[in-house]
């Protein structure tokens, strides 16, 4: 994931050049003076650049060749060698014909930004550089004398509201609007996935088996193994929509459904295996009848999402399995799907803090269930991983939002196991 884009700021001393070409003693105290001026600006400026993901570069004073024509960058005419004038990285003004991009003022000062080559007064650039939308990777437009914008609590990139109802995409996965020139993978029902999502999604029945393993280990691991073998079936968003509806007590998502544990009988359309002829292969669905043989029939997932968000999907999904198998009561949408995204907090972080696990287990003395080494996850898949345990954590929604926050800090004060005792008997968590 690069920045994408890495606005340039120069930070500048603006130089009267002229009386400087043929003085060099002259130049030596230039240098000098601005070397101290830097010094006691360079802390604050480093700041901001910092925060604006910007660059600082410092003038040459020897940037325009003599050789040369000078023109203004301003008024485009030629600037006389005798003139005075400002400088930066060979782009040079009239002093008259520097202006701020931003309030259309005239420069006086003799520092100044340049972003993307316009000069900005120092105070404006301050206020705007680091507002810069990363959809349209235009300046977010100012409301009066505000700047209102839009910013993702994890990824924390600043975009024009407006982005978010004029048609942009929306990563289905990560939440992340699509930059403008960059491409989307649009799956067939609709949704939108960035690129670093779909390089990871996982696209039928078949293609999740894997990872439907590794969970329950990751179960069992807790000495909560699910004895029921469970059918796991990737479906489309309509089949997932159409399913919830045939389910008696199906709490669900606010935004959107993403998994549903099936308890009545049904027949759905499931993605068994694509064939794999390139992005855009139809789906290949066929029907399945759900028989209901014991309390839950049947896992259903959305299918192509990217491998550790189907995981901890699964892992939610897993737990309503394993409350019904072991006849816990009926609880409150909070309890429920609070403990359920517990266990999906805890498996993404369990993937996730792979090496820092690996590295306790191996200075433990050993009694510790041993966690299945995990390959070191890539960059981006840890990430992506990052910002799906944050999405768990700042769900705003009363059951899987409050209830996460409730239920992680009853099992991180009491322990998995006896929070979910007290569940079983009280029907609330343990406080
Ligand atoms: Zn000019
Ligand atoms: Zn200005
Ligand atoms: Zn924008
Ligand atoms: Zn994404
Ligand atoms: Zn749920």
């Amino acid at each position: 994931m690069e920045e994408a884009d890495q606005v340039e700021v120069d930070y500048v001393k603006a130089l009267s050049l002229s009386q400087m070409e043929f003085e060099n003693e002259q130049d030596l105290i230039i240098e000098r003076k601005i070397k101290e001026t830097l010094n006691v600006q360079t802390e604050e400026d480093e700041q901001l650049a910092n925060a604006m993901q910007l660059s600082l570069v410092m003038a040459s004073s020897k940037a325009v060749s003599s050789a040369f024509k000078i023109i203004c960058a301003g008024c485009n005419n030629e600037i006389s060698r005798r003139e005075n004038r400002f400088d930066c990285n060979g782009i040079v003004w009239h002093v008259k014909c520097l202006q701020c991009h931003a309030c259309i003022q005239m420069i006086k000062d003799d520092q100044f930004y340049m972003v993307e080559n316009r000069p900005y007064h120092k105070s404006c650039a301050r206020n705007k550089s680091h507002l810069k939308c990363y959809v349209c990777n235009d300046f977010i437009p100012y409301i009066g004398k505000e700047v209102e914008y839009g910013e993702h609590p994890f990824w924390a990139q600043k975009y024009c509201p407006s982005h978010e109802d004029d048609g942009t995409s929306k990563c289905a996965s990560c939440e992340r609007l699509k930059p403008k020139g960059r491409e989307y993978i649009l799956l067939q029902d609709g949704r939108s996935l960035c690129v670093e999502c779909s390089s990871f999604m996982i696209l039928d029945t078949n293609e999740c088996q894997p990872l439907f393993r590794e969970i329950q280990e990751y179960f069992t691991s807790l000495d909560m193994k699910l004895d029921q073998k469970i059918p796991l079936l990737l479906v489309e968003r309509e089949a997932l929509n159409e399913a919830m509806k045939g389910e008696r007590n199906g709490h669900h998502h606010l935004s959107e459904t993403r998994g549903l544990c099936v308890s009545e009988e049904q027949i759905i359309p499931v993605i068994h295996k694509r064939k794999h002829t390139g992005r855009n292969s139809t789906l290949n669905t066929q029907p399945f009848r759900l028989v209901r043989s014991c309390e839950v029939n049947a896992i259903l997932i959305l299918y192509g999402l990217p491998r550790l968000l189907t995981g901890s999907i699964l892992a939610h999904e897993m737990m309503h399995a394993w409350l019904r198998l072991q006849g816990y009561p009926n609880l409150k949408p909070e309890i429920e799907e609070g403990i359920c995204q517990v266990l999906a907090h805890m498996w993404l972080k369990s993937k996730i803090n792979v090496g820092f696990e690996a590295a306790m287990i191996a200075s433990s003395s050993s009694t510790q269930q041993p966690l299945r080494s995990n390959k070191q996850l890539s960059k981006i898949e840890q990430k992506l991983g990052e910002c799906f345990v944050r999405q768990i954590e700042l769900d705003n929604s009363e059951a899987y939002g409050d209830g996460f926050r409730v239920g992680e800090q009853a099992v991180s004060q009491y322990g998995l196991k006896e929070t979910l005792h007290h569940i079983k008997h009280t029907r609330t968590f343990p406080f």
